[in-house]
């Protein structure tokens, strides 16, 4: 049976983008192929992982890493999906585990669950092996950082995504460059200018501050020049004391 690393799993209410405010499940799974500036999650692989006794309780129990996905599949069984919108697939970069995810999928599929993958965006060819058990795509677009940029690996990512809901969200602070920016604008705008794009001011941490008000209204009037639906829209949970 396979297995594969979680970091944890528990109930919470989604912070970010179009669907803030549900009610999910999050299953969080170490690991990251990018180190992005602003990062606050813990990506690291540990011996153990965190689940919640009761959904919502934050009374956490500890478990063995890896979990076989038979084992995982029992745990997830024991919360009690009808009151959730959706499994929140995070990380980290789940797709860095989509072999294990592509087996586990399509049994909870089965069971009726709506699927949510959060995603950096970045590893196209691991997306189409879970495509089809997915049913909303939250994708970002990571403007460049440290030299390395990702234009292309974005672009074939959004377009193998658009069979299905997705909508993209890009971290923007004060040291943000238009010129990057209307790249974003440009390459959803030759994809499907009616994708909703969601500028997500970045919560302050280390020396990456928040946006000035009037940058928002600049990048939102930028991108609102060829996409039909542009929002702005900060990570909320932060503020109510929310994982
Ligand atoms: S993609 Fe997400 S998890 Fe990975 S480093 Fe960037 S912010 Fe952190």
């Amino acid at each position: 049976m396979q297995k594969i690393p979680i970091t944890e799993i528990f109930s919470s209410i989604q912070g970010e983008g179009p669907y803030v405010g549900v009610r999910q499940i999050f299953l969080r799974i170490p690991k990251c192929n990018l180190a992005c500036p602003y990062c606050d999650t813990e990506t690291k692989m540990s011996q153990q992982f965190r689940i919640e006794s009761v959904p919502g309780s934050r009374d956490f129990n500890e478990m063995e890493n890896p979990v076989p996905l038979d084992k995982l599949l029992e745990l997830l069984h024991t919360y009690d999906f009808s009151m959730h919108h959706s499994l929140s697939i995070t990380g980290g970069e789940p797709l860095l585990w989509a072999d294990e995810l592509q087996v586990l999928l399509p049994i909870l599929k089965e069971k009726g669950l709506t699927i949510y993958l959060e995603t950096n965006g970045t590893l196209p060819d691991q997306l189409l092996k879970v495509l089809p058990w997915v049913d909303i795509i939250s994708m970002d677009i990571k403007l460049p950082f440290n030299g390395q940029a990702f234009w292309d690996v974005h672009e074939s990512f959004l377009r193998y995504s658009l069979p299905k809901e997705v909508f993209v969200k890009i971290v923007v602070h004060e040291e943000t460059i238009s010129k990057d920016l209307q790249q974003a604008c440009d390459l959803i705008a030759r994809v499907d200018p009616s994708i909703l794009t969601i500028l997500q001011p970045v919560t302050k941490t280390k020396n990456i501050n928040v946006p000035k008000p009037y940058q928002l209204l600049e990048w939102q009037n930028l991108f609102l020049k060829k996409l039909i639906n542009v929002r702005v829209i900060p990570q909320t949970h932060v503020y109510i004391g929310q994982l």
